[in-house]
């Protein structure tokens, strides 16, 4: 007997070994799904992560760790040909071992569900028809035509195939292969009858069906290399730049501002790629700015590009994927977060579109993994693949790390044509509203230009941040708001539905009619969410066609096409949106934007705020300015005086990045520090609290002052559970690895303690 490491998709360390009988043996390879037993009656797919493997006893029984196990075997073997590359299961691998989360995990989140499953996936099938044997005759067809006057329909629809299917230009006998396939439904449909008919045809044997398997990829136009723009000077010498950095850095930072032209140089780059007989992965961070980058990539190269997301059906991702691995894979894979798992066979260039975006990183469920990381390390397992970053306003470790020389550097300062960077304009709301001078969330400035703006046939975008104002209900009596009772966090308000619901867990329920406190009434909602500005906006605009794009209004592929469509074609010309809308997104008639409340981002309570309200500042006020004129951005802000509303009207990335480097390294964060948090999750608020205190002290004897915590986290219980999180603060060049067994078995031994049975330990590395 041989054995093998096999991976389960759950969330549990390490492999599972399973025995491989002998008729098997010559099928198990790394990478190939296997169904396997666990358990008393479950099966599942597991993929086979190393064969064969040494066992410490090799027979069926086996001591490990004192205990008696009896391996038991694997069932049967799914595939003839890996689901996975060697590349793509040492990503796996990277990422179990660098974000400490199961394998198991990293299996749910790769994989597309229709792998996972050993009957998931199903080809898609379409009915065809055609002529029975008997009938491949000319004579005896005609014969059977004769007999059927009285069947008048019957002899239409079979006239009808034979002319669809081109048997009528053949004399004689007619082979299958010359014969044009039919469909059932486009016979039905040419012929305008109900199947009924073609069922009588099927009766009398005349017609036989047969089912085919069709697939769900549209295959799109042929590449067109010549509708590639030509770059300009500025372009041009940058692109030469990143090919001259790449030559000597496997990761290469290009700092561009909006509207440079970076994605027209990537396109370049992508077409270098191509003719080298490479693959490219593009990344975005998010899905409604694939929407738009598809046609500009689809213009260009055409079928050789495949898209790659989570709104795709499970069974189109399936397709993707195995076409990435037959003969003939797309090219160009563009795609959100989880393109970075589909497999390569020559991956060339990887990019990385605004990279800073904090959308890269997965946060719930575990792998938290940062897809910019995951992709710089998927790259390096390629000869000569490279990597390239872009942004207008990069990372702060991504441009440390420029800047340290450790990547390559190119930066673009000017915007294509020198279209102007827009105006920013800084209104103080503290004052307006102490003067009872705001309309709602409006300030009279921000109102005036957007009528000017729409007036002039000309659209605007306003700003909310979702981490703003959360829209909630609330007692005018008493105060009182409802909460969710599983989560510490207040009910957010869906005013069209008139439902509370909690963004945690997703509990709903009605607003209530009374207050459960006061028996009042009164109930109203407070705050400003992306909904309720939309209602204030229609109320001030009656006129304006206003669309509104956050998570709610984009939950279907579908929606986010239609939203972006209909504002750049004009259909609407007033945008309402959260960071959704910030990022990247190019739409030639925006005049004005206006950020509506920058405090909500700048008080966040996180030593990212700063960083994350600059970036978004910037990114929103980029997507202001069409050509021929300047863009204009009313920037809504309760402290002005801030030197980061400064930097952000300047415009000064320079001293943005100094200054917030200044206090990253007084104050041990990254990029000089790398976090890690540990998060401890129990039923039982005292259990979590004593678990935080004795793990807290357990890591401190090994890791001393790096340790700081338990704390509670802001939202300190989700789904009934408590939580409490430690943080570490590890400083660059530490031993990472050796980290990583200390932490383990710490954990280890405190959960020896019974007490602890059912608490729940995750880790966060790097967290943002
Ligand atoms: P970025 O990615 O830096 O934000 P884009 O590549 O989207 O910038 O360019 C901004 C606008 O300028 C787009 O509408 C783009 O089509 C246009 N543009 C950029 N470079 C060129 C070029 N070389 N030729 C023609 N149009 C260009
Ligand atoms: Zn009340
Ligand atoms: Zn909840």
């Amino acid at each position: 007997m041989t054995y093998a490491n096999i991976i389960l998709p759950l969330p549990l360390e390490g492999f599972f070994t399973y025995g491989v009988p002998d008729a098997l043996a010559s099928r198990v390879t790394a990478g190939v799904r296997v169904s396997v037993p666990l358990g008393k009656s479950k099966t599942y797919v597991g993929i086979v992560a190393g064969y064969p493997v040494n066992i410490p006893n090799p027979s069926e029984e086996s001591i490990v760790g004192g205990k008696k196990i009896t391996y038991k075997n694997i069932i049967d073997v799914l595939d003839n040909a890996p689901v996975l590359l060697p590349q793509q299961l040492k990503l796996w691998h990277w990422i179990a071992d660098y974000y400490m989360s199961p394998i198991g995990d990293v299996y749910k989140a790769a994989l597309p569900s229709g792998l996972k499953e050993e009957c998931g996936y199903r080809p898609r099938t379409e009915l065809y028809i055609r002529l029975a044997d008997n009938f491949r005759h000319d004579r005896t067809l005609t014969l059977m035509i004769d007999s059927m006057k009285r069947a008048a329909k019957q002899v239409e629809v079979l006239m009808a195939y034979l002319q669809l299917a081109g048997v009528d230009e053949m004399g004689g006998i007619t082979p299958d292969t010359v014969l044009r396939e039919v469909t059932r439904e486009e016979l039905m449909n040419v012929t305008h009858t109900s199947v009924a008919v073609v069922r009588a045809l099927q009766d009398r044997k005349i017609l036989v069906t047969y089912e085919k398997e069709v697939g769900r990829l549209n295959d799109g136009e042929p590449p067109h290399p010549e509708n590639m723009k030509p770059l300009n000077d500025a372009q041009t010498e940058a692109y030469n730049h990143v090919l001259l950095q790449m030559m000597g850095h496997p990761v290469t930072l290009l700092h561009g501002v909006t509207s440079s032209g970076k994605t027209e140089i990537y396109i370049h780059l992508i077409q270098k790629a191509l003719n080298e007989h490479k693959q490219v992965l593009y990344l975005l961070p998010e899905i409604a700015l694939t929407v738009q980058i598809t046609e500009r990539l689809k213009a260009v190269f055409g079928s050789r590009l495949g898209i790659y997301h989570s709104k795709y059906s499970d069974a189109e991702r399936v397709e993707i994927w195995q076409k990435q691995l037959s003969a003939t894979p797309y090219d160009v894979i563009l795609g959100a977060r989880s393109a970075v798992f589909l497999p390569f066979h020559r991956l060339g260039l990887v990019i990385i579109d605004e990279e800073h975006e904090q959308s890269f990183k997965q946060q719930d469920p575990a792998p938290r993994y940062h897809a910019r990381s995951a992709a710089i390390v998927l790259a390096r397992m390629y000869p000569g693949a490279k990597t390239l970053l872009g942004t207008a306003t990069p990372s702060m470790e991504s441009y440390y790390n420029a800047k340290q020389g450790k990547y390559g550097l190119v930066e673009l300062t000017r915007r294509y044509k020198n279209i102007q960077l827009p105006a920013i304009e800084v209104v103080d709301i503290k004052d307006l509203y102490r003067r009872k001078m705001m309309t709602g969330p409006f300030s009279p400035r921000l109102l005036s230009a957007v009528r000017e703006a729409l007036g002039r046939g000309e659209q605007a975008i306003l700003f909310q941040n979702r981490r703003g104002f959360a829209p909630m209900v609330e007692c005018r009596q008493c105060g009182w708001v409802p909460k969710c009772p599983d989560c510490d966090v207040s009910l957010t308000h869906h005013k069209n539905m008139n439902y509370l619901s909690c963004h945690y867990c997703g509990y709903t329920m009605k607003v209530p009619e009374v207050c459960p406190c006061c028996e009042s009434n009164d109930i109203r909602g407070r705050g400003y969410g992306t909904e309720k500005i939309e209602d204030e906006v229609r109320n001030i605009f009656p006129d304006a066609r206003i669309a509104r794009m956050d998570l709610d209004t984009t939950r279907t592929r579908n929606a986010y096409e239609r939203l972006i469509n209909d504002f750049s074609q004009g259909r609407s010309n007033l945008l309402i949106g959260t960071q959704m809308i910030s990022k990247g997104l190019d739409f030639d008639k925006v005049s004005v934007v206006g950020i509506l409340n920058a405090d909500s981002m700048l008080n966040y309570p996180d030593f990212r705020a700063y960083e994350q309200s600059f970036m978004m500042m910037s990114q929103v006020s980029g997507r202001a300015g069409r050509k021929g004129r300047q863009g204009l951005v009313i920037l809504q802000t309760k402290s002005p005086e801030l030197p980061v509303i400064q930097q952000v009207m300047r415009n000064d990335y320079q001293s943005f990045y100094s200054d917030l480097l200044t206090e990253r390294r007084e104050f041990h964060y990254p990029p000089f520090h790398r976090l890690v948090y540990v998060y401890l999750k129990h039923r039982d608020e005292n259990t979590v609290n004593t678990a935080g205190l004795e793990l807290g002290s357990r890591l401190r004897e090994i890791f001393g002052t790096r340790v700081l915590g338990p704390d509670k986290p802001s939202v300190a219980r989700v789904k009934t559970l408590n939580i409490r999180k430690i943080m570490l603060k590890l400083e660059n060049g530490i031993d990472y690895p050796r980290v990583r067994q200390y932490l383990r078995s710490a954990l280890d031994a405190m959960l020896k303690d019974k007490r602890y049975g059912a608490l729940q330990v995750y880790y966060d590395v790097d967290p943002l």
